[in-house]
């Protein structure tokens, strides 16, 4: 969307006037591989489960919901504390609408002073940031997308941020760094009274052990999570944080009372009794990513290495944009995420990969072959 020319009489805030909003374009497709969305919808099992769960909750509508979300939040401690090793209870955590509503309350609690983040990555750090009022910094990463972990602990000396971003496995480009590396960096962030917002809306999807871990040893940590990707969620909208208690207290301050509704407080609870099964397909789209990535090798495409659900790609001839049409007019939606050079695709069913294969085959290889 380009700049609007915003009328005279509304009182628009002039420092929201340039900004466009957040939208990856929602337009039908025969492959829908441009959210980084988990594409095996709920079993019939599932999906019944919660209705029933609904049912039984709706009786109550009348009445607001825990405002604490207690169950909600106890079970996600718990579905941390199986996944790595940890002993988190409910005070550890914080849940809300998607974990961009977690990330929209962490600059309004902690937003006074300046965030700093390492682009290319998720573009909805910054946007959030510059809608609440913070000032962003945009720290860089190398040429091939890796994190300089030196040069970022000097640009956290030097900027001073409250808060400082890093998403690992990174959207958009899958690259990960490792514990150590995120060690250093809360290290640093410390020493500035500042946090390390650790973004593991990929995790189930990498080999690298959960920072969660990291916790017990530093308190200027919190690690986001969502049920929106691996957990095939998106659709409840459920994110919440796992922090030490503190960092949760002032969570209380900034969030709106009951935010959190009775029915998605509901669904989230029986999504989380089926975990298993949820995250059942995590493995199988690991296996397609890897086949996904060979494809496009054997293209003679060079593809970033990524432990997460969508790799980007380059060395194809022509602008992104102009793939990313040729593709849409043969039903496969992608994301041009305004890297140069660069496209990014999510690892869909066997279809989609196999449909988005063979557009891009007949694109840049032609039909004839
Ligand atoms: C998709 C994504 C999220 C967020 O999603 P919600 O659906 O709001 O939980 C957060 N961070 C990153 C890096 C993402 O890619």
């Amino acid at each position: 969307m380009s700049e609007v020319n915003w009328p005279l009489w509304m009182p628009l805030r002039e420092d929201l006037k340039p900004l466009s909003p957040y939208g990856a374009p929602q337009v039908p497709a025969q492959a829908t591989l441009n959210t980084n969305e988990n594409p095996y919808p709920l079993s019939p099992e599932i999906a019944q489960a919660i209705a029933d769960r609904v049912h039984r909750v709706a009786g109550n509508l009348n009445r607001y919901p825990d405002r604490d979300a207690i169950a909600l939040r106890s079970a996600l401690a718990n579905f941390i504390n199986s996944l790595s090793g940890t002993e988190f209870s409910a005070d550890n955590i914080w849940a809300a609408n998607g974990s961009n509503e977690i990330i929209q309350s962490l600059f309004m609690a902690f937003g006074h002073r300046p965030a700093l983040g390492f682009t290319p990555s998720y573009s909805m750090h910054p946007l959030i940031a510059k809608v609440i009022g913070t000032q962003w910094i945009d720290g860089g990463r190398r040429a091939d997308f890796s994190l300089d972990i030196a040069k970022a602990k000097s640009e956290i000396a030097t900027a001073k941020p409250a808060l400082t971003f890093v998403t690992t496995p990174n959207n958009p480009t899958g690259s990960t760094v490792t514990l150590a590396e995120i060690e250093d960096l809360v290290s640093a962030t410390a020493q500035v009274n500042g946090l390390l917002i650790v973004d593991e809306a990929y995790a189930e999807f990498s080999d690298q052990p959960s920072a969660v871990t990291l916790l017990a040893k530093h308190s200027n940590l919190i690690v986001i999570r969502t049920m929106s990707k691996a957990f095939a969620f998106a659709g409840a909208r459920l994110g919440y944080m796992v922090s030490n208690v503190e960092l949760v207290s002032a969570m209380f301050l900034v969030r709106l009372p009951y935010h959190l509704s009775t029915l998605t407080q509901a669904a989230a609870e029986v999504a989380l009794e089926f975990q298993s099964e949820l995250l059942g397909n995590v493995s199988t789209l690991i296996q397609a990513r890897k086949s996904v990535v060979s494809e496009l090798e054997k293209m003679g495409l060079q593809v970033v290495p990524s432990q997460a659900n969508f790799i980007i790609f380059s060395g194809f001839p022509m602008p992104p944009a102009q793939l990313w049409r040729q593709l849409l007019d043969r039903g496969v939606l992608i994301r041009d995420v305004g890297l140069l050079a660069h496209l990014r695709v999510t690892i869909g069913n066997e279809a989609e990969n196999s449909k988005f294969i063979k557009a891009l085959q007949d694109i840049l290889i032609g039909e004839g072959q």
